[in-house]
């Protein structure tokens, strides 16, 4: 694809396979992929962790960029290279002293956010603003920057402090309103921003300046990932603080949902499964089944119904809710599988659990994503008991396998899965079972709803069959980007 004078930029903190901490790596990866399908010439800025250098091969594109001159920092320089398994230019940010450490982006081995993360962060989004602005280099000059949360929310603002004598669109994508990147605004200076931005018209939340909120408030377009989740965050108990900024910018905010990349999570070629199926023949879940359990070392029997949560272990994802009902779950006869790594807290409550019941309590602590596979493919029903979701993808994975979901009605979780009631069964739209309140009871009754349902074959295999054959493919949402691109920049975009 030629260059032109027309592409976006899009801007990210994680990107698969480069660098992956949950859904908004998939994301960074599916979509401008499904964009440029569409012939949009769409290309990736992330910063350039040690993990992002040790995969790919990368040409150096212009160094001695000076992002703040007021802190000794050294001048960053940018890379480029093509995500593997697509055609996505991808640039990467390197400022060794912000950048070069192993472990997590966004904090130490104790969990402590790291003390920089302004300066790193405020460093993506004005490298961002640059590149967009003119780095002659790159001959990339892109109508639209396209910010993901909080760690690229500066870049609005940066965009109308540098001159390009172009208009650049901005659009500011929520993937979790709960990370808002909130620091002490003593940092303004450092990043040469105007003290007048500093305003309840501005990034001042509470006292304090807030990435997310420069964001939400420089853009000239908000979006999130499904349309509930745009509903809901414009109310007080989504909305973090911020749901009056929202509800304000009301008419600017759309929510679009997610998809999933179906080649790599697809029941029929899964390089991560020895054993593959798909709709019209879902024997070879059943083999699936023995081998997670054989992996996981829970007792193998195939009428015994296989519950299973793949997850941050966060107040977020309810798995508080979960703990408190899973010796109950248990003795429904239920088997539970659990991969998950965070609060440490929650990791002790679910080890001790698999100590007391290990033939049917499996938890496996960290990040393992060919045990997600084989998840996804082994188990029965699929756990999603979340407080909020701005999205989530596991439920959308979970009926492309034939695993039924059971989730709370919020965000995308409310837009993607079909509850299970004598209508939906009637007509054949079932695709798994919601509960309403965040509450251990209703999710317990949801479960042993979801229980009975199973004993059901023929009504069970409808419910898995409708699920594997939605569409949760990344091509309609990204007409819906291209659309909303379109509109804003007033110009088709694709070449
Ligand atoms: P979030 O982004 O809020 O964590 P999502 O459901 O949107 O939640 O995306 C989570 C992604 O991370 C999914 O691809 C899920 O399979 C993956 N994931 C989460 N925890 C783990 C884990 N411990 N091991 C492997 N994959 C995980």
């Amino acid at each position: 694809m030629q260059s032109n004078q027309s592409g976006v930029l899009f801007v990210t903190s994680e990107v698969y396979p480069l660098i992956k901490t949950g859904g908004l790596a998939d994301v960074s990866n599916t979509l401008p992929s499904a964009l440029r399908q569409l012939g949009l010439d769409v290309r990736i800025l992330l910063p350039g962790y040690p993990d992002v250098f040790e995969i790919l091969d990368w040409r150096l594109v212009e160094n001695n960029i000076r992002l703040f001159s007021g802190v000794a920092l050294e001048p960053a320089s940018l890379y480029v290279s093509k995500i593997p398994n697509g055609e996505t230019p991808v640039y990467a940010l390197n400022c060794p002293s912000l950048f070069q450490r192993h472990g997590n982006p966004y904090h130490d081995e104790l969990g402590q956010p790291w003390p920089d993360n302004a300066l790193r962060f405020g460093a993506l989004s004005k490298a961002a603003a640059l590149l967009a602005s003119h780095i002659e280099a790159t001959q990339f000059t892109p109508m639209m920057v396209h910010c993901n949360d909080w760690q690229t929310g500066l870049t609005p603002l940066f965009l109308q402090q540098i001159h390009s004598g172009r208009r650049i669109y901005t659009l500011m994508s929520i993937h979790n309103m709960a990370h808002q990147g909130v620091f002490t605004p003593d940092i303004i200076p450092t990043l040469e921003l105007p003290w007048e931005s500093f305003s309840v018209h501005g990034l001042e939340y509470y006292g304090a300046m807030s990435f997310l909120k420069a964001g939400l408030y420089y853009a000239d377009w908000i979006n999130t990932v499904s349309p509930t989740y745009a509903e809901e965050i414009q109310t007080e108990s989504f909305g973090f603080g911020l749901q009056g900024l929202l509800y304000g910018r009301r008419r600017n905010l759309t929510g679009f949902m997610n998809g999933i990349d179906t080649n790599i999570w697809n029941p029929s070629t899964d390089i991560e499964l020895d054993i593959h199926y798909n709709a019209k023949d879902l024997s070879g879940k059943l083999d699936n089944k023995k081998a997670l359990c054989e992996r996981t070392g829970l007792s193998f029997n195939a009428e015994r119904p296989l519950l299973a949560c793949i997850t941050r272990l966060s107040h977020q994802k309810g798995i508080d809710l979960l703990i408190s009902i899973m010796p109950e779950v248990v003795q429904e006869g239920a088997q539970l599988v659990i991969l998950g790594s965070g609060e440490s807290l929650l990791e002790q409550q679910l080890e001790s659990l698999a100590q007391t019941w290990p033939e049917n309590i499996s938890i496996t602590l960290g990040y393992d994503e060919p045990l997600a596979h084989l998840i996804e493919a082994g188990a029965d029903i699929f756990l999603m008991p979340s407080r909020f979701e701005p999205c989530g993808l596991n439920q959308m994975y979970s009926m492309r396998y034939g695993t039924v979901p059971v989730v709370r009605r919020t965000g995308g979780l409310a837009d993607s899965v079909c509850d299970v009631t004598p209508t939906s069964l009637d007509n054949k739209t079932a695709t798994g079972f919601v509960f309403e309140q965040e509450d251990a009871r209703q999710l317990l009754q949801c479960i042993q709803r979801a229980l009975l349902i199973f004993r059901d074959k023929p009504t069970w295999q409808q419910i898995q069959l409708s699920g594997m054959t939605q569409d949760f493919t990344w091509e309609n949402s990204a007409q819906q980007y291209l659309a909303l691109y379109q509109q804003l920049t007033g110009s088709q975009l694709v070449v």
